[in-house]
């Protein structure tokens, strides 16, 4: 039987081993593996915005408290720097290249779908990225077989092929989590009611929803939203006419009104041509229709347009009365309830979570925002990636 004197003594002696190899040493006696210290937490999951420190340890969440003193392997120091949950961009081309996943998770991102890059004809090569994405990637399969065309995914009807997308979504079902269907008129023509009824015909035999890319579409957008059902989402939400969200005098479309009502995402989509004009967002805005989500529409040359990063799209309507938790919550809460089979345990800090973690700078200054129509309005505030955790490791942001 040990004593206390004898169980005491080989404590000691313990600890004589650890000080030979202070590594070691290190090691045992820290909690956390990961220390983000003396940030500014936003967590709109528990309506959270206060300096804090947070722990990490086994890739997960493990404390966010005022102030933290066990020690830790690795600190961060995050004084005048915000700590929210990963980013989560839900309309992206990130599948496109193995390279893409990598980018957006400097970004902040640690949680991607790619909307609609692929088809069933080549779907398989979008899951191979989202496959060996660091960070978790999913994928809408494109109702076009084809893939995004410059002639017009569905300009041809027949390639709207229901069987072929279930097929796919079969073949893959573990990666695509939707069905994209883009119906502007360019992209649908006139088939844009008939390629929706076909994409929700390939959802709804997997239970799945629909991303509806709207927009200068032939049909009215409210004869659209009749076939949109809880669960679906709608991006490009901002689109100037024809077939905007809101008429010219600031009514929101009832139709859409009613979607939202029963459970329909809004979306923004930022992209680059013809989805966002800042005359269309200012009526949207002040019509009190407020986006659920931010999202890029990213690609790889993002860095080089209006779109940037998520973290800049994210800033563009703290101008018109979104407060910073707000702007964040679009980025992080309410994206993670739009994939709930994905991102269910995502877009929070809650203790017990995994560890993603995005740290953003929020500068003040002037700064000028980008529409699709090369309008410029100018902020006082930006959003600017500063770092990123994933699973509880810190990324190399170089
Ligand atoms: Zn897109």
């Amino acid at each position: 039987m040990v004593d206390r004197r004898q169980f005491l003594s080989a404590a000691v002696a313990g600890a004589v081993t650890f000080a030979r190899n202070p590594m070691a040493f290190a090691a045992q006696a820290s909690k956390y593996d990961l220390l983000i210290r003396g940030g500014r937490v936003i967590d709109p999951s528990v309506r959270l915005d206060a300096v804090r420190d947070v722990a990490i340890a086994g890739g997960r969440i493990a404390a966010v408290e005022s102030s933290i003193t066990t020690a830790a392997v690795e600190t961060i120091d995050a004084r005048g720097k915000l700590v929210v949950p990963g980013l989560i961009d839900i309309h992206t081309h990130t599948g496109r290249t193995a390279e893409s996943p990598g980018m957006v998770l400097r970004d902040g991102v640690t949680g991607w779908i790619d909307a609609g890059s692929q088809g069933a004809d080549h779907i398989a090569e979008i899951v191979a990225v989202a496959r060996s994405s660091p960070q978790q990637g999913r994928v809408l399969i494109n109702i076009g077989r084809a893939g995004i065309l410059p002639d017009g995914d569905t300009m041809d009807l027949a390639r709207a092929d229901v069987a072929a997308a279930k097929d796919a979504i079969a073949k893959h079902k573990d990666f695509v989590v939707g069905v994209k269907a883009r119906l502007s008129q360019e992209v649908a023509g006139k088939n844009d009611y008939e390629v929706l009824r076909r994409s929700q015909e390939v959802a709804s035999s997997f239970n799945l929803p629909v991303m509806i890319h709207m927009g200068q579409t032939v049909s009215p957008i409210g004869k659209l939203m009749g076939l949109l059902k809880r669960g679906d989402i709608v991006t490009h939400l901002f689109a100037p006419p024809p077939n905007a969200i809101v008429d010219d005098s600031g009514h929101i479309d009832p139709e859409v009104l009613a979607a939202r009502r029963r459970g329909v995402w809004f979306d923004v989509g930022n992209g680059q041509t013809g989805h966002m004009r800042w005359d269309t967002i200012g009526l949207i805005m002040k019509a009190g229709f407020w986006p659920d989500t931010f999202s890029t529409d990213w690609n790889v040359n993002s860095k080089t347009t209006g779109v940037i990063d998520l973290p800049n799209c994210m800033s563009k309507l703290l101008g018109y009365g979104m407060s910073v938790s707000e702007a964040i919550a679009c980025a992080t809460l309410n994206p993670s309830r739009t994939f709930p089979t994905v991102f269910n345990d995502r877009g929070t800090l809650n203790v017990g979570a995994p560890a993603d973690v995005a740290l953003l700078e929020l500068r003040s200054g002037t700064f000028e925002f980008l529409d699709n129509y090369k309008g410029t309005i100018t902020g006082k505030q930006r959003f600017f990636p500063a770092g990123t955790v994933l699973g509880g490791k810190r990324i190399a942001t170089a």
